[in-house]
């Protein structure tokens, strides 16, 4: 028997209330264990929609989303509306994601940060979730700025913490959306080694991102979503990078150089 991806997306359909056509029209593909799934595309192309309804932020109209082979969300057509989906807290715990903004709670230390949903939600102990915390903080470079305030950090320093504040649920799958896009250039690198580890470590991963020369260097597989489709994909980041198939995506990538 061949194993199950980590996350598949079957005919996923978004289309927000009001709007006149759908974001993401009949969307598919797959994400194996472990490997690192890469997502590119123009501004309003649907990148941070396509996260959102993964991560059970958005209600989808039409299509599935399974984790590890078990279907978690269903579309539903009359579900536009509605502010989030129907997924249980448990379901949503099973996928992390890290957003553009540092949206640490500004009223927690960072050991407060990290701890606060593994002993609020899962009922975890918190002397275990400590340690665990701190672990995390000494793999991300942090372990000294543990009893710090969010505002006292540094923007890089700040999506660290919010990376292992993800990690500590153990997701299975975990998604960035441009995390690096707000820091200021010399923080974009502290962030970008933490993943590149967290890839050689064997995390599955979802990364939108506009740093080409890091998506080439870390993404197993990569698609180009234009319009609500995908435009372009490719298990050969390199090939992609460098020479596409479509002229969309050449087109698009000329913008970056
Ligand atoms: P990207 O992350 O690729 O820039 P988004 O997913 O943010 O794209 O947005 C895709 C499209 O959906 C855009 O046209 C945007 O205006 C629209 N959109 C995003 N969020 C909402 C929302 N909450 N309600 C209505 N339309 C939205
Ligand atoms: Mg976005």
């Amino acid at each position: 028997m061949t194993e199950q991806p980590a996350l598949s997306v079957s005919n996923l359909t978004k289309q927000y209330a009001n709007a006149d056509h759908p974001v993401l029209d009949d969307i598919s593909f797959t994400v194996p264990k472990g490997k690192v799934f890469v997502v590119v595309g123009p501004s309003g192309s649907g990148k941070s929609t396509l996260l959102r309804t993964i991560a059970g932020l958005e209600p989808i109209q039409g299509g599935t989303i399974a984790l590890d082979g078990e279907v978690i969300e269903t579309g539903r057509p009359d579900s536009a509306k509605a502010g989030r989906s129907r997924r249980s807290s448990a379901l949503r715990t099973r996928i992390g994601m890290v957003f553009q903004s540092y949206d640490l709670f500004p009223n927690k230390t960072v050991l407060g940060n990290i701890t606060l949903a593994p002993t609020l939600v899962q009922k975890r102990d918190r002397a275990e979730a400590e340690r665990e915390a701190v672990k995390l903080l000494e793999r991300v470079g942090l372990a000294d700025r543990k009893d710090a305030w969010p505002h006292e950090l540094s923007g890089g320093q700040r999506q660290r913490v919010a990376i292992c504040r993800a990690l500590i649920l153990h997701p299975e799958v975990l998604l960035f959306d441009e995390v690096t896009a707000a820091l200021d250039p010399e923080m974009v690198r502290e962030v970008l080694d933490v993943m590149l580890g967290l890839a050689k470590s064997g995390q599955t991963m979802m990364i939108v991102t506009h740093e080409m020369n890091f998506a080439r260097a870390i993404a197993d597989h990569v698609i180009l979503l234009d319009g609500g489709h995908i435009v372009e994909e490719s298990d050969d980041a390199h090939a992609f990078f460098t020479n596409p198939n479509t002229e969309r995506a050449q087109q698009f990538l000329r913008t970056f150089e």
